[in-house]
């Protein structure tokens, strides 16, 4: 599933050859680093959101070792963000410090690795990941069909939907550590719980491996298209959005709390309460990401003071304020 206007950097599928764009000194030598490394990047344009500042830094690996030795002449010198499809993140409007890593399509791969097992690029949407796991007779990652970011924000986010969540599947992932130094997690020490792991910030997930159960593809395609049917139906999927705003508290939807504290359609700036889904805000032109960030805020205290329950930000809000 493609964000609204997204075009891919690497459209043609080969790997970039080494750029510095932006007109400053990189923070680390580029010699032989041949990803491309943008200084003063606009983010807007790859987020759902579309709105927000620019990154100080942007580098777009052309693979792995070129990752590696990126992140090993940086040294944790400056912060280092990983980027998937902006689909749960609200970039603020001051920008974002240090280097956001936007893996793309040299990290897109998807193939069966046994007989219920898949092995998935960080950067492969989750539509790739349950088509390729149906072609192969796996069932259980029908759910990933319906969410639409990259394998790695899902394995930082725990992403989940319809009774199932990453943590259920996952085997084990590999990630580069601040410094260059890459190691694989199983599942058990990534410390998940509801749309949450325990990943270092700066972490970078490259790679992970899914788990099902033997399936008939048939069964699972139609799965797969009733969950696409039913996104549609209640999701605002074809606008400006970032999911899920707030987490469900224990017990509740937030949906439901949102829309009895009389928040749906709510407006602020150019944001606003999603009529069709009250658990998501939308951008409805020229949102800045301090309208969206302060309309969440609003809806948190109408919700407080109706029920007095405070909601828990689902979204991931990175960078420096205006
Ligand atoms: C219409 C819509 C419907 C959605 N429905 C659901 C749903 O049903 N269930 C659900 O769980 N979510 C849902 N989401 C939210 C979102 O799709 C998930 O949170 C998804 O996991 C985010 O993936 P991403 O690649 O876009 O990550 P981003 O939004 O780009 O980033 C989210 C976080 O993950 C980190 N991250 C991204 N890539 C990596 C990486 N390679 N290594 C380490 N960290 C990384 C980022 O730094 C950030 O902290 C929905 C969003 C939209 C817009």
């Amino acid at each position: 599933m493609n964000q609204p206007g997204e075009n891919s950097h690497y459209d043609d599928g080969m790997a970039p050859t080494c750029s510095v764009e932006g007109g400053a000194d990189a923070p680390v030598p580029m010699e032989g680093i041949r990803g491309d490394l943008t200084a003063d990047a606009p983010l807007a344009k790859l987020v759902w959101f579309k709105s927000g500042g620019a990154a100080d830094w942007l580098f777009e690996p052309a693979d792995l070792d070129d990752l590696k030795t990126f992140l090993d002449r940086l040294d944790g010198k400056l912060p280092v963000m990983a980027l998937g499809l902006g689909s749960n993140l609200i970039i603020r409007d001051g920008g974002v410090p240090g280097v956001v890593v936007r893996l793309g399509k040299p990290f897109a791969g998807v193939e069966a690795t046994g007989e219920t097992e898949i092995t998935c690029g960080a950067g492969a949407p989750g539509i790739l990941a349950a088509s390729t796991a149906r072609d192969a007779g796996i069932a259980g990652m029908e759910f990933l069909r319906g969410i639409p970011g990259t394998v790695g924000g899902f394995v930082r986010m725990n992403g989940g939907a319809y009774g199932r969540e990453v943590a259920d599947i996952l085997v084990d992932c590999d990630v580069i550590l601040p410094g260059g130094r890459l190691v694989t997690l199983p599942v058990a020490e990534l410390g998940y719980s509801y749309r949450h792991s325990k990943l270092p910030d700066s972490a970078i997930v490259v790679a992970a491996r899914f788990e099902g159960t033997p399936g008939d593809p048939e069964k699972i395609g139609a799965e797969m298209d009733r969950i696409a049917e039913e996104r549609e139906n209640s999701q605002p999927l074809r606008t400006k959005t970032g999911g899920s705003t707030f987490k469900n508290p224990e017990g509740g939807k937030a949906w439901k709390l949102v829309d009895a504290a009389g928040c749906r359609g709510m407006e602020h700036g150019g944001a606003k309460v999603s009529d069709k889904h009250t658990n998501f805000l939308i951008n409805t032109g020229e949102a800045t990401s301090t309208d969206i960030e302060e309309l969440g805020e609003l809806v948190r205290r109408k919700v407080y003071a109706d029920s007095g329950v405070t909601l828990e930000w689902e979204i991931q809000r990175v960078g420096r304020p205006a």
